[in-house]
């Protein structure tokens, strides 16, 4: 069995700590690179198969720029980018196989396959409401997973993602309109990450709910996806692509 040589961006940080001890675990991926906040990374890259990044939207450019001039694959976890730093993104994946996932566990990319499916099954007629739930020292809020959910909703029910999603509530606002999705983000200790998916009807409720217990399930998804990306062509995949959901549409 060949070895994966791993690049890994944000080493020193909770994710990059969860992806060097699941690695070593598997025994056929070695970590060679670990690179933290003013390290080079054009210059480690050449002896990589394939790049990890769980660090801030701000060392995007950098990776970006260094996977594509080596025509490194890349996966990134790192969640919060802006529409310049998503751009940046999508154009390195004109180079490079890429995969942008806002989590990286197998229940949670069910949970969109089941989102979705729900809310087609439920019709607009239940209103749609999305809750999670993550530790004190999370910087982005919402979460990129609950942006995502948001975006399953919004594209299932044809709605405008920046007119029709509101992050939480307050004042006096009148009654929710019908086309509207409520995002609530929760901020406090040690919770690894909470998502709930809430579809509520006259007299029913329906709740969709994944909590992730342990970051060592986002870490085995990262490496996952970053075995899986070697040697496809370039181009944008998703964790429904490693994980061979996309069958199931
Ligand atoms: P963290 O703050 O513990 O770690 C981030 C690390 O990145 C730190 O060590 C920091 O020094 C380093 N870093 C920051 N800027 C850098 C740069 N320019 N170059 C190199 N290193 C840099 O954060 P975390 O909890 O490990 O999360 C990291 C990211 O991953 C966040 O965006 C988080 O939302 C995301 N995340 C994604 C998933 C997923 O499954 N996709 C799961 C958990 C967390």
């Amino acid at each position: 069995m060949s070895t994966t040589r791993v690049l890994l961006v944000g080493a020193a940080g909770r994710m990059g700590q969860a992806i060097s001890a699941v690695a070593e675990t598997t025994g056929d991926v070695d970590i060679v690179e670990r690179v933290e906040i003013g390290d080079s990374i054009a210059e480690r890259i050449r002896n990589c198969d394939v790049a990890i990044d769980f660090s801030q939207p701000d060392a995007t450019a950098q990776v970006c720029d260094a996977c594509a001039a080596a025509r490194t694959p890349l996966v990134i976890g790192t969640t919060g980018h802006s529409s310049d730093q998503l751009a940046k993104i999508e154009r390195a994946s004109a180079a490079i196989p890429l995969i942008l996932a806002p989590n990286f566990s197998v229940g949670v990319n069910v949970l969109f396959w089941l989102t979705r499916r729900a809310a087609e099954l439920l019709g607009a007629g239940f209103d749609a409401e999305i809750l999670e739930a993550h530790h004190r020292l999370k910087k982005d809020a919402p979460s990129g997973t609950a942006k995502q959910l948001a975006q399953v909703l919004c594209a299932v029910r044809n709605l405008d993602y920046d007119k029709n999603v509101v992050h939480g509530r307050a004042g006096v606002l009148g009654e929710r309109p019908r086309d509207q999705i409520g995002v609530h983000a929760i901020r406090g200790g040690d919770v690894v990450g909470d998502h709930t998916v809430i579809f509520a009807g006259r007299g029913e409720r329906l709740e969709l709910t994944h909590k992730a217990s342990s970051r060592e399930t986002f870490a085995a998804g990262a490496l996952q996806a970053a075995r899986w990306l070697i040697g496809k062509p370039p181009g944008r995949y998703s964790m429904e692509n490693v994980l061979g959901l996309t069958a199931f549409q």
